[in-house]
């Protein structure tokens, strides 16, 4: 069987990530099947806690574009994240994994409250932690929530599971001769402003040293194959 190479691991997913072909909402053979991949790298002992968007239900920014408040938008987006909680949650527990979700924002009747310590507890006792709600705080995104909660719960790195297979050097839907990096350092991302995650959280993996690993989380197998070791994207350190 497959070991893992690391000790504890933060797991990013994004919100339409859930939402399969269709683009928004949650589909229920998607979630099964990330539930499954995730199983497997769970299965190899690896401590996972995992920080889900909310962009398949709403997004803030898009709101606040169409002229709502940004703040209230946001919150509502922090909403959307909790829903997919919950359904990742029911997949996780579906597939075999003890889970617990934590929430930024109190919802004492369906979420623990985020409390660092006992995030760490759930972990050291093989239950997998969902974090919800992204920071708590408008403005923000979950990819900066992902790096913040990676660095709370010391993750040795957190793995950005997406729908591309890696850091190109220009879009490989346009371009034939787009370059694939194995690895590329925070300062380059943020110079070439690629898009792998927004400023804020690229910043601070910086300061804190902590390496983003993203790779497609399409090719079913790949959570564990990231988990084992293996670069099947791009390593950011
Ligand atoms: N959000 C926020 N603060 C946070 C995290 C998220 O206000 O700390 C809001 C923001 O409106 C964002 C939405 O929640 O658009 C959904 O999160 P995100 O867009 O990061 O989800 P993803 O793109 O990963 O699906």
């Amino acid at each position: 069987m497959a070991k893992s190479v690391y000790k504890r691991i933060l797991l990013k997913l994004s919100g339409e990530a859930l939402a399969g072909a269709q683009g928004t909402g949650i589909n229920a053979q998607v979630i099964a099947q990330i539930a499954q991949d995730v199983k497997a790298a769970f299965d190899t002992g690896v401590q996972i806690g995992v920080v889900i968007g909310g962009g398949n239900i709403f997004r803030g920014v898009a709101a606040s574009a169409q002229g709502m408040d940004r703040a209230s938008s946001d919150y509502m987006g922090m909403l959307a994240t909790c829903i997919n909680a919950l359904a990742l949650q029911d997949a996780f527990e579906k597939a075999g994994i003890p889970t617990r979700v934590q929430s930024a924002i109190e919802m004492a009747e369906i979420a623990e409250p985020y409390i660092r310590r006992k995030a760490i507890r759930h972990l050291e006792k093989g239950r997998l932690v969902i974090f919800g709600a992204g920071t708590g705080n408008p403005y923000f995104t979950t990819d900066t929530a992902a790096s913040l909660r990676a660095m709370e719960i010391n993750a040795e790195v957190i793995m950005k599971a997406t729908k591309v297979d890696g850091i190109y050097d220009k879009d490989p839907k346009k371009h034939a001769d787009a370059k694939k990096y194995d690895t590329i350092s925070y300062i380059e991302v943020l110079k070439q402003g690629l898009q792998v995650m927004d400023s804020t959280a690229i910043s601070l993996c910086m300061d804190n040293k902590l390496p983003i690993m993203t790779f497609d989380l399409a090719k079913p197998g790949n959570i564990l194959k990231a988990v084992a070791g293996e670069n099947i994207g791009t390593v950011v350190k």
